[in-house]
């Protein structure tokens, strides 16, 4: 009988992405139904990014780059790293540009993470960490800080054993859109540099952050920076999913074996998405900051309206574009909630689906207009009255 190799029938597919695909299956049927489930931007690509892309084109950079990405994107990543956030980063030797940064925690994690190595990561969280440490032969360690996440610092000291290789986690974070405040991610650091261990700082939400929130970069600890591997990339904060573009700045041995499995996987990212990228970093940021804003306006509004449903407890995010309610009064079951939510017109992701605290809870997205969150919002009511038997 012929069978599939054991690491792609071990290998899940992405929930997050099922979600979506699910959504799209059902809105062809013809049914209607207010999406909240996406991981991103509702934004165009501002019109000088494109206008950078379209003039690579014209002038024929359609051919192969250096694996590692062209030069001149690695200096302006360079530069805009000294710019905002004063630290030094060597265009030559410490990044490498990527279609993407889930192929950037894919190449980090395979360079890292040995059979049988341990990988300590802070829950709830991305469902994809797990598949690319278990594809690594590597086994996941869960620390829930839960739907605030608020860092538990004695949970992550308990964690570390003789088998830890990597601290891995993501802030402003996905699912709950909580940022870790510069004391936790000091202590963060603090253990790593104690225990020799690696840090992976998964930092694709920098930008979205608010209340007065500043964006920060585990790059800014120098203490930390030969065993720092910091994943970012271009599509969230410049709304530039489709163009897969991402980048890591970590040390040159981990650039170097990161850049060996792009030589053998992809060659290089597109060679004009990356001149885009170019004018994306050290263009007009005023996009950014537009987004930010009219992200930010969402927020308060799904918060505040989250909150005055009977049954619901929504702690208020300070950063990303999701909220991570609590519905665990109506079910503890997170997929019979989405499931049933999917039945009265609601789109969203089961908290089940990135570990450990996310029982009980749903991803909502708020990168959608305000009148799809309003709509959303008076079916969610309605879900939570019929199942409290209210009305
Ligand atoms: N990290 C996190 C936490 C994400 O949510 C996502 C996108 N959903 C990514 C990485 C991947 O982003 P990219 O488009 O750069 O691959």
């Amino acid at each position: 009988m012929r069978k599939l190799a054991s690491r792609i029938t071990a290998l899940q597919p992405s929930p997050t992405l099922s979600v979506g695909e699910k959504a799209r299956k059902l809105k062809a049927q013809g049914k209607k139904l207010v999406d909240l489930s996406i991981g991103e931007p509702d934004f165009d690509t501002p019109a000088h990014i494109k206008k950078a892309c379209i003039e690579a084109l014209e002038k024929g950079f359609t051919h192969y780059t250096s694996s590692k990405g062209i030069i001149e994107l690695r200096e302006a990543i360079s530069k805009y790293y000294k710019q905002y956030f004063h630290v030094d980063v060597n265009p030559n030797s410490e990044v490498i540009v990527t279609p993407g940064s889930k192929f950037s925690l894919y190449a980090a994690i395979q360079c890292l993470v040995d059979s049988g190595d341990e990988v300590i990561l802070l829950t709830p969280a991305w469902p994809t960490y797990w598949q690319c440490v278990e594809s690594a032969g590597g086994r996941v360690v869960e620390v829930n800080c839960g739907d605030s996440f608020k860092l538990n610092e004695e949970a992550l000291k308990r964690a570390i054993t003789g088998k830890s290789k990597v601290i891995l986690f993501c802030s402003p974070n996905n699912p709950t859109g909580g940022v870790l405040g510069r004391d936790e991610l000091k202590v963060i650091s603090d253990l790593a540099v104690d225990h020799d261990l690696y840090v992976v700082s998964d930092e694709i939400y920098r930008m979205l952050v608010y209340d007065g929130e500043k964006p920060f970069t585990m790059l800014c600890f120098n203490e930390l920076r030969d065993r720092l591997v910091v994943v970012d990339g271009f599509s969230k904060a410049y709304a530039m999913t489709g163009w897969r573009l991402g980048f890591t700045i970590a040390p040159k041995e981990v650039i170097d074996g990161m850049d060996k499995i792009q030589q053998n996987i992809t060659t290089c990212p597109s060679s004009f998405v990356q001149y885009a990228g170019v004018v994306a970093l050290l263009g007009d940021q005023s996009c950014v900051d537009l987004m930010v804003k009219e992200y930010d306006n969402r927020r308060r509004l799904l918060v505040r309206e989250l909150n005055s449903i009977e049954g619901i407890r929504c702690p208020t995010p300070r950063g990303a574009f999701y909220v991570f309610p609590d519905l665990s009064k109506i079910s503890s079951n997170s997929i019979e909630l989405a499931d049933k939510l999917l039945d009265y017109g609601v789109v969203t992701v089961p908290g089940s689906a990135f570990g450990s605290g996310g029982e009980g809870h749903l991803r909502l997205s708020y990168a959608t207009s305000i009148d799809e969150i309003r709509r959303g919002v008076e079916i969610i009511k309605r879900f939570v009255m019929d199942s409290l038997g209210k009305h």
